[in-house]
This record gives C-alpha cells, sequence and structure tokens, in this order.
C-alpha cells in the first residue's frame, strides 16, 4: 500500500510540488533571517511600575535595589543590556542583547529566533521537512535500481549523485522531523525551549491557555496565515502577544510560582 502510493507520487508531475515547497521554505527561511526576533523597547519598564512609580508593586521596594538582588526573581533585570526584562524575554550572549520570548539562537538562520520570528521559524522546519520528503519519495525508484539485478541506466557521475541526494534528503527530513515533532510540543503548552529547561520543578505553567489558544498565540487566529510567515493587520492589532511584551496567563495560576 505504502509502495503504490510513493509510485503514485512519483509518477505524478513531482517537479512541481517541491519547486512550490521550495520557493515557501525560502520565504520563511529568509522571513527568519532578516526579521528581528524582538527588541526591548528603549526605556521599558513592567506595566504596573508606570502606575506606582518606581516601586515594585509586590514588595513595596524601590526598583534599584532588586536589581543587586538576584534572589528576587518577581522583578527581571539584565546587567548586560541594563535594562528590565520583560515577562519572558532573555538576554542572548550571542546577539549580546535581549531578546523577547527568546526561545534559541539559531545558527542555521544566523539570528537569535524570538516572539516576532517564531512562526517563521516554525514554517521553515515545516517546509524543509515537506521538500526534503518530497525529494526523497522522487528519487526512491532510481534508489530501488541500485538493488535490482537489471542494468542500472545512468553514468556513473549521475548515480553518485543521485544516491548521495537521496541519502541527504532523508537524513535531513528525519532530523527536521525530530525537531518539528519537539517544537509541535513546545507549542502546544505554550512554552520556548529555554522555559521547557526552567520549568522542570514547576508543576502549572502560567502561560499554558489550552492548546487552541496556545497555537493561536504563535500563529495568530486568521487560518489565511496560518501557513505563509506574516500575519493579519487585524491579527496584530487585537493580539498583543504578538508584539513579545504582554503574555495573558492562566486565571487560576498561584502567583507565587515563577
Ligand atoms: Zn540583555
Ligand atoms: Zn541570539
Amino acid at each position: 500500500m505504502i509502495l503504490e502510493s510513493l509510485n503514485f507520487l512519483t509518477k505524478y508531475d513531482n517537479s512541481f510540488i517541491p519547486l512550490s515547497e521550495l520557493v515557501m521554505l525560502l520565504w520563511c527561511y529568509f522571513a527568519v533571517v532578516f526579521m528581528d526576533p524582538g527588541t526591548v523597547p528603549p526605556n521599558w519598564k513592567p506595566a504596573a511600575d508606570e502606575e506606582r512609580g518606581e516601586v515594585d508593586p509586590l514588595n513595596g521596594v524601590e526598583l534599584s535595589n532588586l536589581q543587586s538582588d538576584p534572589a528576587n526573581q518577581r522583578f527581571r533585570y539584565c546587567r548586560k543590556c541594563s535594562q528590565p526584562k520583560p515577562p519572558r524575554c532573555h538576554h542572548c550572549s550571542v546577539c549580546g542583547r535581549c531578546v523577547l520570548k527568546m526561545d534559541h539562537h539559531c545558527v542555521w538562520v544566523v539570528n537569535c529566533v524570538g516572539a516576532l520570528n517564531y512562526k517563521y521559524f516554525l514554517l521553515f522546519l515545516v517546509y524543509t521537512f515537506l521538500e526534503t520528503t518530497l525529494v526523497t519519495i522522487s528519487l526512491l525508484p532510481h534508489f530501488k535500481t541500485y538493488f535490482s539485478d537489471g542494468e542500472i541506466p545512468g553514468t556513473p557521475g549521475t548515480l553518485a549523485t543521485t544516491f548521495l541526494t537521496f541519502v541527504l534528503n532523508l537524513a535531513f527530513s528525519l532530523s527536521v522531523l525530530g525537531f518539528l515533532v519537539l517544537h509541535v510540543s513546545l507549542v502546544a503548552s505554550n512554552t520556548t525551549t529555554i522555559e521547557a529547561y526552567e520549568k522542570k520543578t514547576t508543576s502549572k505553567w502560567r502561560y499554558d491557555l489550552g492548546r487552541r489558544k496556545n497555537f493561536e498565540q504563535v500563529f495568530g487566529m486568521d487560518k489565511r496565515y496560518w501557513f505563509i510567515p506574516a500575519y493579519s493587520e487585524e491579527d496584530i492589532r487585537r493580539m498583543p502577544v504578538l508584539q513579545g511584551l504582554e503574555y495573558p496567563s492562566t486565571p487560576d495560576f498561584n502567583a507565587q510560582e515563577f
């Protein structure tokens, strides 16, 4: 059954499918590379501080005192950037700056993956997986001839190139699939890669709003934009979370857990 499906796919005009995937892959790739992952606005302060001046709203202590108190986790401050950190923001030592909802620094895209380009990064993974899988499937009949008894058509150079392309695409598609599965589980629980390490001891995660809402916080609510590296203007207007500074928490979350 599987072989029949594969044969059908390879008989289909497969030159068009990988090309359209390749265009989407490149679009997503350059979107991740050139999009700012999320910069902390100059002079940004926690919203509660704006109401109460330079006093921490939770215990009435001057912010300047808290800056030197690493034990106080409620007020987050980056000493390297000399600025307060918004929720879910982390300092990237490679970029040398704080990145909003930082997920990780990606060497493949030579950029940080953060609040503003995480969706594009995920789509890049999806299209890379589709592209490498389709190329692998399209080369499968050629690959099978290596193990047949008949004469193998083609020059030695062509045969070597085809063999190498098949193996590389198969290896890439399997490794990207593993990475994709990891990030699907992270999106489902509204967690970044960094937070997945941080919250090991936390039983309840404050940003986990349910799978549907967690998904929408990354991909937006407009279905027409789910598969392209962009957000609709309406989503940007109605979802402050897409700006990377404010994140809704579960109503029953105990504020003592951080
Ligand atoms: Zn920083
Ligand atoms: Zn970085």
